[in-house]
């Protein structure tokens, strides 16, 4: 069940780790429970000085410039995600026999006892996509909920707030699952493991146990995904309900206990009776937006969750119908001259570039950015036949050209030797130079962006203005 409810906050003393997105009102909810709340933060700059005062204000103490130490008497760590669990604070809290909760640990705590169930989704790559498809297939079935968690939307205001949901559709990043110790969700998902963030967790064992804490307690279902053998051993090791089941999501013929594609038909053999012989059909592949075989494999762990919540198969159909996916997402700008030009700015490491290059037969690529410490052989390997040229951008473009000469060493690659923000424009000039009617030009950058543009969202902006400004000089 879900955890031990702390229902008594009078005098508790709680120590809040951070200021920022979640810190401020983590601490504000926590004084207006009556607890007595120290705030620490590493930083002491202007803003931080303004938030203190403003906390100051409501009786909230705050230790700006010493996110170190654990103030004396602290009964309660409430930590913002994004601290690395290595900070001596928790060594001390820690060593004080102290709970550390994150933000969704508090707002898992704080929940109603009436409170909607969450349906969990993490994983590399996929998360606000399928959470976002879930919510959709939620809402055609007449459901009443929302996409909540990481995608944007605070946990805490949602279970503290008026609106009554019958269930959430939950994204949770690696960071937060580390500090949740307690999360129960109905079902959950774990999308594709690839290294992301190790700098954070310190290893990829470390890494990949945080995202397998989202299966700790399930109750009715742990969806994997069956080409990802690394997301179905964590369900193996995960500690569940009685009863809880595993099931499977695939781009092939699904077996007994999984959802899978035949024929072009989006299938369920879970859910079903008799899942030995039957199989219940949900949608056409044609009903997911962009039919990227990545995206029909977010579709497909968005139904098993849907269906495992007990959603009719025509609510799974309508749903995915309905869904549009966020810009920036394998997002078509435009035809010209027989050219598809698609913007996959979000595709800021090499398993999200891989899953869009997949996607396509004939690609002239736009790569290059800021690599995070990640290697591009088997990115590059992977796609190289399908590479018609490469365009390449930003700070660590060398690493990727020395992965193109090893295993790609036919074709022809520009190297802009640029990170100004024009250089979009000549990139998607080089380009269409390179591209042949039939082709795709896709900015899948496989690296993050903040070398260049101040994010994800400003670098397809600036793809889609460049290539909109290439058909315009045609007419
Ligand atoms: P997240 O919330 O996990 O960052 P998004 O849904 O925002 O995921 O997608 C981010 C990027 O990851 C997309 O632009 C696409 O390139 C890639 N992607 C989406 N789904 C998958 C998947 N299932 N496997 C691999 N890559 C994916």
């Amino acid at each position: 069940m879900g955890g031990r409810q702390v229902t008594d906050w009078q005098g508790r003393r709680v120590t809040v780790a951070g200021l920022g997105v979640s810190g401020i009102p983590a601490a504000k909810v926590l004084r207006g429970l009556g607890a007595t709340v120290t705030v620490v933060n590493d930083g002491e700059d202007e803003r931080a000085r303004a938030q203190a005062a403003d906390l100051e204000a409501l009786g909230i103490t705050v230790r700006l410039g010493d996110g170190a130490t654990l103030p004396e008497g602290t009964e309660l760590v409430v930590t913002t995600p994004g601290w690395k669990p290595d900070k001596p604070l928790f060594a001390a809290a820690r060593a004080a026999g102290l709970e550390i909760w994150g933000d969704v640990e508090l707002a898992w705590r704080l929940r109603g006892p009436d409170a909607a169930p969450w349906l969990a989704v993490t994983g590399t790559n996929g998360k606000t996509t399928t959470v976002q498809m879930l919510a959709s297939i939620l809402t055609a079935a007449g459901l009443r909920t929302a996409a909540v968690g990481n995608i944007g939307v605070s946990l805490l205001d949602v279970v503290l707030g008026d609106e009554q949901y019958d269930v959430l559709a939950v994204e949770l990043s690696s960071y937060q699952l580390h500090w949740a110790p307690s999360l129960r969700a109905h079902s959950a998902a774990v999308l594709n493991l690839a290294p992301d963030h190790l700098d954070w967790h310190g290893s990829m064992e470390a890494y990949a146990a945080d995202k397998g804490r989202i299966y700790e307690g399930n109750r009715v279902a742990c969806v994997y995904n069956v080409a990802d053998k690394a997301t179905e051993d964590l369900v193996r090791e995960a500690d569940v309900e009685e009863g809880c089941r595993a099931v499977g999501f695939t781009l092939g013929t699904p077996g007994p206990s999984q959802l899978g594609v035949v024929d072009g038909i989006l299938v369920d053999r879970a859910f079903v009776d008799n899942r030995q012989k039957n199989a219940q059909e949900l949608a056409e592949v044609s009903d997911v937006n962009p039919p990227a075989p990545h995206n029909i494999a977010n579709a497909l762990a968005a139904a098993a969750l849907a269906r495992a919540f007990g959603v009719p198969a025509a609510a799974v159909r309508d749903g995915l119908r309905a869904f549009t996916p966020d810009a920036h997402r394998i997002a078509h700008v435009a035809d010209v001259d027989g050219v598809a030009y698609i913007d996959d700015s979000k595709a800021t490491n090499t398993h999200a570039a891989q899953a869009s290059l997949a996607a396509y037969e004939s690609i002239v690529w736009i790569a290059g950015g800021l690599a995070k410490g990640a290697t591009f052989d088997e990115l590059v390997a992977g796609a190289a036949g399908r590479l018609r040229g490469v365009v390449l951008i930003g700070a660590d473009r060398e690493l990727i050209r020395e992965a193109l000469t090893r295993h790609a060493p036919e074709v022809p690659v520009v190297d802009l030797d640029r990170t100004d923000t024009g250089a979009m424009l000549a990139a998607v000039r080089e380009a269409r130079t390179l591209a042949r009617a039939g082709d795709t030009v896709l900015l899948a950058p496989a690296c993050a962006s903040m070398d260049m543009f101040v994010n994800y969202n400003k670098r397809g902006d600036a793809f889609a203005e460049a290539v909109r400004e290439l058909s315009s000089a045609d007419g």
